[in-house]
This record gives structure tokens, C-alpha cells and sequence, in this order.
């Protein structure tokens, strides 16, 4: 099976992933090339060819947005810093302990995957925006899944990056994972059930293009039911 991006607006793609890699959005917005999560980055080669099909590659890539740092979605940046230099943006709660040689919120450990230390230079917070030029973002932080998970509005498209927090088909991301919490991943739910917008891009699993919001309440009920909250 050939996967490639798939076209979402005038300059977002989305990449449904293989196997244990997160799924990766592609922005080009002027001079910015922009990665939202990067997969495992055991396939950073076929990500290369599909971001050359785009007219970009690794090395122009200028920012890497991370909707969380789990290794599965934090792993690609270490072959793209071999590249090229993008400015690298998370949320407080995990980039803080990264810029001090912590690494443990990855769950490399958990995997056998050892990441070297990394600079995060972007620390993000709730409302912080994000200007690209013709795209801009805005930061919700919807810890749960872990501390410093996010998801990202593109503001004027409708389009939520929804990260491991909201899945499509009534799921949601797991919360046994260190840091993880259900009740807070239930009152982050609740809270994107409450936001307008009309696609959700998740961190796995297809892209929520039709009811997006009406599949956010549906895992924001499930997710209540199943913790008994
Ligand atoms: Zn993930
Ligand atoms: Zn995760």
C-alpha cells in the first residue's frame, strides 16, 4: 500500500501513518515549512520522498510542532536535525524537563529507543499563537493523554490538530502512560467538544473530515462513561 499525503486546505497535508508512527502534517505557508509530530522516525526516508513530492524536503523543513513528545511522535526530529535546524515547539510540561536532560516523558525507555538529548526551542503554553505568515495557529493545552499534550487550531480553515487527545470513531488516547490522567483527559475532551471547528487531524488513525465535532462529543460521552466521571 502507497501512502501519501493527503491534501486538507490550500496548504495543509496529512499523513495517516504506518504501523506505530504518528500520523505528520505538512504546512507550507511562505517561507515556512512546518511538521506537526514526526512519526517514529524509522521511516523518515519515505517522508522525505513524499515531502519531495510536495516541493520540500527534511532539510527546508523550518519548524516542527509536537503535539506531545511520546517517542512515537518526537522520534523523526533526530534524523531531521542531521539535515537542517527547525525551530522545535512544545508544550511547557514536557519541553522543560527535555531542556534539562530529561528525556523519560518520551517513554524512549518504555520502548527501547533511547533518544539523545534535544533542545526544545519553542516553549509553548496554553493560548500561545503561532504566525506563519498566510497560516496561523493557536496552542489549547489538553493534558490527559500526558501533561504537555496540545491540540493546535488553524485559525480560518476549521481545522483542529487533535493530536493523542481526540481520535476519531468515539476514541481517545490512552491515559496509563506516565503523566497520563483520566479525569483530565475527560474535562479536555469536554473542552473540545465545545470548540468550533470541522476537521480534526488526530495524531493516529484516519483524519475526521465530516462531524468532526460530533465525533468529539461522542468520545468526550464514551470517555465519561468508561471512567465513570
Ligand atoms: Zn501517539
Ligand atoms: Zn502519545
Amino acid at each position: 500500500m502507497i501512502i501519501v499525503f493527503d491534501q486538507i486546505s490550500k496548504s495543509v497535508y496529512f499523513l495517516v501513518s504506518r504501523s506505530f508512527d504518528s500520523n505528520i502534517t505538512f504546512i507550507k505557508s511562505n517561507d515556512h515549512h512546518i511538521l506537526i509530530d514526526t512519526g517514529t522516525g524509522l521511516y523518515i526516508s519515505s517522508l522525505e520522498r513524499e515531502l519531495h513530492d510536495l516541493g520540500s524536503s527534511l532539510s527546508s523543513i523550518t519548524d516542527i510542532i509536537l503535539t506531545h513528545s511520546h517517542i512515537d511522535h518526537i522520534g523523526g526530529v533526530i534524523p531531521i536535525l542531521e539535515t537542517c535546524s527547525p525551530k522545535i515547539h512544545l508544550h511547557r510540561a514536557e519541553a522543560e524537563p527535555i531542556n534539562r536532560g530529561d528525556m523519560s516523558h518520551t517513554l524512549g525507555d518504555t520502548f527501547g529507543a533511547d533518544l539523545p538529548p534535544l533542545k526544545i526551542d519553542s516553549i509553548l503554553d496554553e493560548g500561545s499563537t503561532l504566525d506563519f505568515g498566510e497560516v496561523k495557529m493557536r496552542v489549547f493545552h489538553t493534558p490527559g493523554h500526558s501533561e504537555g499534550s496540545i491540540v493546535l487550531e488553524i485559525q480560518d480553515t476549521g481545522i483542529l490538530l487533535t493530536g493523542d487527545t481526540l481520535f476519531p470513531g468515539g476514541s481517545f488516547g490512552r491515559v496509563d502512560f506516565p503523566t497520563g490522567s483520566p479525569e483530565k483527559l475527560v474535562a479536555s475532551l469536554k473542552r473540545i467538544s465545545e470548540m468550533e471547528f470541522d476537521i480534526g487531524l488526530p495524531g493516529h488513525m484516519n483524519a475526521m473530515k465530516y462531524n468532526a465535532k460530533k465525533s468529539a462529543l461522542t468520545s468526550f460521552k464514551l470517555a465519561k462513561t468508561m471512567f465513570r466521571l
